[in-house]
């Protein structure tokens, strides 16, 4: 079996190939930094990360670009209300967004490119369509792409634009599907905006032509993949097709891969609404960061994702089920030998999650396959059935798993304790939930130093030093660890 993906374009399920080699290059539009990033950006973001652990573990080699957008109207709107310079405006919310990756556990892309530092090639690029008769100008400097010239133009989003007046036009960067029209390659300057002086003249580009422009200067003239939002479609990945076509007259990209909008309690999200989260709200609520991506991830990318808070809390005992039964594995005592039992299960399992995996990323299948192999190693190691050898196999599985999921490792504390100290110097301590503050102390014991304790915990009660052992134990209750004696011998976990 190979990866079978989804392709916009194509409408179907296809089989994966790169186009040479051994190597995929992908793209994936990255975040609008005019803000912190919301539940559904980290949807998509979570998605793509998904993909990309997913390729690398399938063995590829992988050159993966994101851009940060970095001018756009809404950030120039926002940055001369705030009397800032876009540069500074756009600083804070870029490290922002690699922050909360970082705290979801996205893997960075091999290449981060930003619009602003890439205004002179966009404008090169513009030059070239206008030569070619794909660009044309207006009397006030601005430049729009002659969608009539280019026949092919709805093929992504499968709309027919037949009838459409030639010459009409946006300059709006985003704009809805009736409305498609001769759209802003460059935009004139205007009094209080952002402005570069260019081969073409001042002003600063369309949204649009970013993407062309840094995806082909870092990944060629045609790629393999390019992901992003259902949103995105149209008109943004449509008018990239337009524009990068236009000037080299080769297939931009083989595979578009578009991940559905994420609802809030069954509704679309919307500040109006209040239901519009971003990711430290919820950690600052309480919520772990492993549990939010593991609700990101827990429905597959083309499915509709319903985020609830009961879902929330049903992820924070998911991930906690699978933490404890590495945890068992890693520190239990088990009978010497191998029962083949176990690993007959623990290969059905691994199998079962590429094979899911490759079905067009179907993560809630992978996910059922290792909660199955989670209930049955659990059922099994109760009754005596685990031996030593099985282990590593088990906690192969595990890995396997890990390198897509990535929910494993226990440092929520941590980032939670970052997330409530930003929360204090920003001003906004009176959303630290007790929740947040109680996780976020929990963050000064590394596990080690908790196995160390519970290691010297169960000395002292050999030795009947009870005073030590309540010590440590009540040491632990006050980072958030509590203690659980099993017949293996005793055990912790997060409250
Ligand atoms: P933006 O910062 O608005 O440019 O969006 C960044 C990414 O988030 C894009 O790929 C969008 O398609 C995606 N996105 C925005 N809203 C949602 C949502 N509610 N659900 C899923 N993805 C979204
Ligand atoms: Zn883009």
């Amino acid at each position: 079996m190979a990866l079978q993906l989804f392709n916009t374009l194509s409408g179907k399920v296809e089989k994966f190939h790169p186009l040479e080699d051994n190597l995929v290059r992908m793209y994936a539009c990255g975040p609008t930094v005019y803000d912190y990033g919301h539940i559904g950006n980290f949807r998509t973001f979570v998605a793509v990360d998904v993909l990309r652990r997913f390729l690398k573990q399938s063995g590829y080699q992988l050159k993966h670009v994101m851009n940060i957008t970095d001018v756009e109207d809404k950030i120039i709107r926002n940055a001369a209300r705030d009397g800032v310079t876009v540069q500074e405006y756009t600083r804070k919310y870029t490290d922002a967004f690699l922050e909360d990756s970082d705290a979801l556990n996205i893997q960075h892309p091999e290449l981060l490119a930003k619009a602003t530092e890439h205004i002179q090639e966009m404008a090169h690029f513009i030059a070239d369509l206008r030569d070619k008769g794909y660009a044309y100008q207006t009397d006030d400097g601005s430049y729009y792409f002659r969608i009539a010239k280019f026949p092919e133009y709805g093929k992504l989003s499968k709309k027919d634009f037949e009838g459409m007046t030639d010459g009409a036009r946006v300059d709006v960067d985003e704009y809805e599907k009736d409305n498609a029209r001769d759209f802003a390659l460059w935009k004139a300057p205007k009094p209080g905006e952002a402005s570069w002086d260019t081969e073409i003249g001042p002003g600063r580009p369309g949204w649009h032509i970013e993407c062309s422009q840094m995806s082909m200067k870092y990944l060629g003239d045609s790629f393999d993949i390019h992901c992003g939002g259902e949103d995105l479609i149209f008109p943004h990945h449509e008018n990239e097709i337009a524009q990068s076509e236009a000037l080299t007259g080769k297939p931009f990209v083989k595979v578009w891969v578009h991940s559905r909008f994420l609802l809030v309690e069954g509704e679309k999200m919307a500040k109006s609404a209040g239901n519009f989260f971003t990711v430290r709200d919820l950690v600052l609520m309480g919520h772990k960061p492993s549990s939010i991506r593991f609700l990101l991830m827990s429905v597959p990318y083309r499915k509709q994702l319903n985020f609830t808070f009961d879902g929330l809390t049903q992820a924070a005992n998911s991930v906690e089920r699978l933490r404890n039964f590495k945890r068992r594995l890693e520190t239990s005592q088990f009978p010497a030998g191998s029962n083949p039992a176990i690993v007959e299960l623990a290969e059905r399992a691994s199998t079962e999650m590429r094979t899911a995996m490759e079905d067009d990323l179907n993560t809630a299948r992978a996910l059922g396959a290792v909660f199955d192999l989670v209930r049955d190693a659990n059922a099994a190691a109760d009754n005596g059935q685990v031996h030593q050898d099985n282990v590593p196999k088990l906690l192969q599985v595990l890995n396997q798993f890990e390198e897509i999921f990535a929910v494993l490792k226990d440092d929520d504390a941590a980032k939670v304790r970052a997330t409530v100290e930003w929360a204090k110097t920003e001003g906004k301590a009176d959303k630290i939930s007790a929740a947040a503050a109680e996780l976020a102390k929990a963050a000064s014991l590394s596990d080690e130093d908790v196995e160390k304790l519970v290691a010297e915990h169960s000395q002292a009660r050999k030795t009947r030093d009870f005073a030590r052992s309540d010590a440590i134990r009540n040491q632990l209750a006050d980072n958030g660890i509590i203690l659980e004696n099993t017949k293996e011998g005793v055990r912790w976990k997060h409250k």
